[in-house]
């Protein structure tokens, strides 16, 4: 089935894309209806999530009636995810420092391009970069636990990782472990079946520094999260800094117990939202500079325009724009960008109008500002905007609830759902609502 799948591919992409995306892929295994897929790195992930889970299930079904569910899985995050116990290699021990600066790790996993050098600073994720760096700097002292939370691709885990990083690059000989939460949750549950669970205690609660990425998924997990109360609780006890990510807040976290969302709240929690045209263009700039691209700014600046949800995106922009060059075997500038963009249809939406297009328009509209319909006032004045501009922005783009929330600050996708639900009822029963509609819908169309 492999060959006959990407044979097909093969005949349908372009050569250069064929060796970019597709080539390096590799069928790991099936079971049951699921094939996983190996991936190179994130940005391939996304690709083939975008472009062929689809074709899998449809290509298999045509190949020999069965429909494959494809899994993909990306080389790099699954090396992240083996547990990382960052130890000191003793053998250096006696061996002349004064030349090494660079301490020897076993099993190194942090990403180690994850680093605050490397991550650049924005409104959206000020705060959330400020609480990392006093974190890394006193460990265990001032917010413990940290608690970043936000939307796909926009930082957590490079800032959380670059907390270890830190703390590592100040004191060789700390302790850091960066696990995801289904890693966590995974060892867990293999330390029950092998009974090795002393072992388990041994490895996550003696550390210095507890990374754990995407706690949402801890939800329904009912053992596990009753084994990380007590792990946190252990550290939290010994002043070790703890750091946490999700996509939400604690209390919004569906099944999280609540001693552990008391817990969470003893720190600080901080947010990162979707990051503003200079910020994109600032790690545009600083990403094309680490891959020795030569991009003109006017080009770097039209890029960073057509891609306004999250970073990660905007770095598949990047990548694709380089693709194309590689394959027309031109320079890049804003016209080689903008073809090789156009097919992503990045956020244009049907009408040619954009989440950002309507932000704009409704912010006008109604005397607030864009940061007000992004952000979380509660007050009246904002939230009627804030709710017309999503629901427009469902009624008139292409993006789905969750691309939505995104574009307001990194909401979730029931926020948005329950925003469009509200106006529609508006619509009908209120005279003033229904004329602002009317009028900016009328002014947006044209
Ligand atoms: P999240 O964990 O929030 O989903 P990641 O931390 O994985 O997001 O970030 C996605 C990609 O975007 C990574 O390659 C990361 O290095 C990059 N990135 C995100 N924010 C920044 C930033 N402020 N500066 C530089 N790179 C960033
Ligand atoms: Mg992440």
């Amino acid at each position: 089935f492999w060959n006959y799948f990407t044979n097909k591919i093969k005949s349908e992409i372009t050569p250069t894309s064929y060796s970019t995306w597709v080539e390096s892929a590799k069928p790991l295994y099936i079971s049951g209806n699921d094939i996983h897929i190996s991936v190179q790195s994130n940005l391939h992930k996304e690709y083939w999530q975008r472009n062929y889970v689809k074709n899998i299930a449809i290509d298999s079904y045509e190949f020999n009636g069965v429909e494959l569910n494809p899994i993909i899985e990306n080389e790099e995050e699954q090396q992240e995810q083996q547990n990382l116990n960052i130890a000191y290699d003793s053998s250096t021990e006696n061996a002349d420092r004064s030349d090494k600066n660079t301490p020897v790790f076993q099993n190194s996993h942090l990403n180690p391009k994850y680093t605050f050098e490397s991550f650049i600073i924005g409104g959206a994720n000020k705060m959330a970069h400020a609480a990392a760096v006093a974190a890394a700097g006193e460990p265990g002292q001032i917010y413990n636990p940290l608690f970043i939370y936000g939307g796909v691709g926009l930082g957590k885990t490079h800032l959380m990782q670059a907390i270890g990083h830190e703390m590592l690059k100040n004191n060789p000989n700390a302790r850091v472990k960066y696990v995801t939460s289904e890693t966590f949750a995974n060892d867990f549950i293999n330390s029950i079946q092998t009974r090795t669970q002393e072992e388990f205690r041994e490895e996550y609660r003696n550390v210095d520094l507890l990374l754990i990425d995407d706690i949402q998924f801890f939800a329904e997990k009912e053992g596990t999260q009753e084994e990380f109360f007590h792990t946190f609780n252990k550290l939290h006890e010994n002043n070790k800094q703890i750091v946490l990510t999700s996509d939400r807040l604690p209390n919004e976290i569906p099944k999280l117990q609540n001693r552990l969302v008391s817990r969470f709240k003893w720190g600080l929690s901080v947010d990162i939202t979707a990051p503003d045209l200079e910020t994109r263009i600032a790690i545009l700039r600083n990403k094309a500079k680490a891959e020795n691209l030569e991009i003109p700014d006017d080009t770097l600046s039209y890029i960073a325009q057509q891609v306004n949800t999250n970073v990660r995106e905007l770095e598949g922009a990047l990548l694709r724009v380089q693709a194309y060059s590689a394959m027309k075997n031109t320079d890049i500038n804003k016209s080689l960008a903008a073809d090789a963009l156009k097919a992503l249809k990045l956020s244009k939406a049907k009408n040619g109008l954009t989440v950002s297009s309507i932000q704009n328009r409704v912010a006008k509209y109604y005397h607030v500002s864009i940061a007000d319909l992004k952000g979380k006032k509660r007050v009246k004045t904002i939230v009627l905007p804030r709710q017309i501009a999503m629901y427009l922005s469902r009624e008139l783009t292409d993006r789905s609830l969750p691309q939505i929330g995104m574009e307001f600050g990194g909401k979730d996708h029931t926020t948005v759902m329950h925003s469009c639900d509200k106006i529609a009822e508006l619509a009908i029963k209120n005279d003033d609502v229904k004329q602002a509609i009317g009028e900016l819908r009328d002014e947006l169309k044209n």
